[in-house]
């Protein structure tokens, strides 16, 4: 079956956009390269994300590999595979980032990159907003589930380690 991504696609586009000001804001900091894989995990996504990597997966298969102590299974010689088609939280991986979580906000910082630093550095205008995007990645896969009529709820995420090439 073939899906309609626009909407998704349109998403990444903006996700992109800000993940590329952050980095040349933190230009100094970002030690983010090909070979460098410590976020490169097994993670559980949308199942917007997921059909859309499996339907690129069609068109240009790969060789996945096995997910060894929850490695991702598109990680090949330290370099993705899919890395035009990586799921949303890999094109956040490095940056500054700024969330909730039990009614405090959170930052999250790579610890490659920001070796020293201090908390007062980081505000709204130089952290990516990871719920703000969630909700929105949220809503699109909830759309998507809808209008495709999938069987899935729209808080169900799926293992990325389960996709395969066909
Ligand atoms: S999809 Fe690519 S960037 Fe994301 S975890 Fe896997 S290898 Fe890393």
């Amino acid at each position: 079956m073939t899906y309609n991504f626009e909407k998704y696609q349109l998403f990444i586009a903006t996700v992109n956009k800000l993940a590329d000001q952050l980095s040349s804001l933190h230009k100094g900091h970002m030690q983010c390269r090909k070979g460098c894989d410590l976020c490169c995990m097994n993670y559980r996504i949308f199942p917007v994300e997921y059909f859309a990597i499996q339907q690129a997966l069609q068109q240009k298969p790969v060789e996945t590999q096995e997910s060894k102590e929850g490695s991702c299974i598109f990680l090949k010689d330290h370099a993705c595979q899919v890395y035009e088609h990586r799921p949303v939280i890999c094109r956040t991986h490095g940056l500054p980032l700024l969330f909730m979580n039990d009614d405090q906000w959170e930052l999250s910082a790579c610890e490659l990159n920001f070796t020293e630093f201090d908390d007062e550095e980081f505000s709204a205008e130089n952290t990516f907003p990871q719920d703000q995007f969630n909700s929105r990645l949220f809503m699109i896969n909830k759309e998507f589930i809808a209008v495709n009529k999938l069987d899935y709820s729209e808080f169900d995420l799926l293992d990325m380690k389960d996709l395969h090439s066909r």
